[in-house]
């Protein structure tokens, strides 16, 4: 990225993170409320490269977050090499399995692939503090939150396009410059 001084002072995280207004909600998994088939039509009706793994819909509180690649992978994974696991099978992002009817197939536990720190900024954080973080640490994106909630995503194209925006230029002409 950038030097920092391309930004303007007054950007904040809100105003570059997604989703916008008018976009579709930020698309989480909850830590232990949804089957295998939900998560697979979740993956599969979005590109996203990642999703953020919250406690509930209602908290909105932050628990981690899973690539799209390691989801999909350890998903067929399971679907081949575990005995049981079918659509209804819960998938867990939890350190203990919750208790589960009886009935119940066997649950799909995938704590394994969380990353239990992705990086955050508050909803107020200067985007060019924000900018920094990414360049120092080389982030892909980063977690927005207001209080204990997530509100939203940055990515490093984000950013790019942001720049872009601001200096009207072309994404591209500032990502291989
Ligand atoms: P990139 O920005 O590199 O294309 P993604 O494909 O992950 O990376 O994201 C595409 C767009 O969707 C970006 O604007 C990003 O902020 C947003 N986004 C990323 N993940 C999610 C998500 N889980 N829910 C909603 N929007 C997301």
């Amino acid at each position: 990225l950038e030097p920092k001084e391309e930004f303007e002072q007054s950007s904040l995280a809100v105003d570059v993170m997604r989703p916008r207004r008018a976009d579709p909600a930020l698309a989480t998994l909850t830590q232990d409320g949804m089957n295998v088939g939900e998560v697979e039509a979740l993956v599969e009706s979005t590109h996203y490269s990642g999703f953020p793994v919250v406690v509930s819909q209602e908290s909105q509180r932050l628990v981690g977050f899973v690539l799209r690649r390691d989801l999909l992978i350890s998903i067929d994974n399971a679907r081949k090499r575990q005995e049981g696991v079918v659509s209804a099978s819960q998938v867990v992002f939890t350190e203990h399995t919750p208790p589960l009817p009886p009935e119940a197939p066997p649950p799909l536990r995938l704590r394994g692939i969380v990353d239990l720190s992705p990086f955050t900024v508050t909803d107020h954080t200067a985007m060019d503090i924000t900018v920094d973080i990414f360049r120092k640490l080389g982030l892909r994106q980063c977690l927005v939150t207001h209080n204990v909630r997530l509100l939203g995503i940055i990515t490093k194209k984000d950013i790019l396009k942001h720049m872009a925006q601001i200096s009207n230029r072309d994404p591209d002409s500032i990502l291989f410059n």
